[in-house]
């Protein structure tokens, strides 16, 4: 009994009658891009410990799906493309095999394989033309999902051409996304919110205790915002080619490359898809910056629970069927 009282004791202690929750904010630079953290709790030294660990884990990640890091996992099955499968942990094995699924839905527009080409491009903003063409093309016939072998029994993963090459840039963040918020949530995080460089997933309610909107930035100024998402619970994931860009005789292009072409994709601004999963958000607005307005939006009609927002290059909105946006 004196133990119990004890320990009520030292938890009042802890947390002073009537104590508000409080959001602790982290900005951190991970996976080659910025990070925020928020934590929601009325203990802002759990919510400072799980924004730690959130981090931890994704750091933890980005060793092991890296295709820049010579010694991850990806970097071990890149080395082997024509060579040998590579088994790897579980963790790994999955998000591939997601990935590969995510290809089936979309017809291949999204494709891990697509880093074949990657070094072709530097999309800084100051290229001004195309790679010749024949290093396109001899980097695009390298392109294909359906050549990523994977091994269930095993646990393997093989590329069965020589030459391919494959990378996470357009679904890792989301999958980090997700996997930081589980971290928090598990330590007792209610009310958070984890925004990888634009992919974003939040939980519970605000400070406030308001629910979480979400401001859609205007991909001409990226400090305005343009129109607002009423969220609540879930993910929202925007891509968009305000940041890593090739201008070519005055167009815009995106860092994302239509594995049909090996030419990156063009007359799409930026793609939000709001949806319960960041890691698919993140996979989904990819794929519809390659499949283009009418395709993508089509694409995305048909799946359930899934909406999309797409700027174009004429600054025109067009939403999928469902979603409710709010203009102030
Ligand atoms: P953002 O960086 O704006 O969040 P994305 O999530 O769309 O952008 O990811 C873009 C990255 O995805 C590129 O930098 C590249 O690493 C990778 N990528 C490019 N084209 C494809 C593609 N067709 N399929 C899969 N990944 C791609
Ligand atoms: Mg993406």
């Amino acid at each position: 009994m004196r133990t119990f009282a004890v320990l009520i004791l030292a938890w009042l202690a802890a947390f002073p009658l009537g104590a508000q929750p409080q959001a602790i904010h982290r900005a951190v630079k991970l996976m080659g891009c910025g990070f925020e953290f928020t934590a929601i709790h009325e203990d802002p030294a759990l919510a400072r410990q799980a924004i730690e660990a959130g981090i931890a884990e994704v750091s933890r990640i980005e060793r092991l799906i890296s295709s820049w890091d010579e010694h991850s996992q990806t970097s071990a099955i890149n080395r082997n493309a024509g060579i040998q499968p590579v088994q790897v942990d579980d963790e790994l094995f999955q998000l591939i095999r997601r990935s590969l699924k995510v290809s089936g839905i979309t017809n291949g527009a999204f494709d891990i394989s697509f880093a074949a080409i990657e070094k072709l491009y530097l999309f800084n903003g100051s290229e001004t033309t195309f790679p010749p063409a024949e290093e396109v093309e001899g980097s695009v016939a390298k392109i294909n999902y359906r050549n990523i072998i994977v091994n269930p029994e095993k646990h393997t993963a093989f590329l069965k051409e020589e030459g391919m090459r494959i990378g996470f840039g357009a679904i890792g963040k989301g999958y980090a996304a997700n996997r930081a918020r589980a971290v928090m949530q598990s330590m007792g995080i209610a009310n958070g919110l984890v925004n990888a460089s634009g992919d974003l997933t939040c939980w519970g309610k605000q400070e406030d205790g308001r629910n979480w909107g979400i401001a859609i930035a205007d991909p001409d100024d990226k400090m305005k915002a343009i129109a607002w998402l009423p969220i609540g619970e879930g993910a929202v994931v925007t891509s968009g080619d305000y940041e890593k860009y090739l201008m070519v005789d005055g167009k815009r292009y995106a860092h994302i490359i239509d594995p049909r072409t090996g030419y990156p994709t063009t007359g799409i601004k930026s793609v939000t898809i709001v949806c319960p999963d960041a890691e698919l958000a993140d996979a989904l607005a990819t794929s519809v910056f390659v499949l283009g307005k009418e395709d993508g939006l089509a694409l995305i009609d048909q799946l359930k629970g899934i909406e999309c927002l797409i700027i174009t290059e004429e600054n025109e909105l067009v939403g999928s069927k469902g979603l409710q946006l709010q203009y102030e």
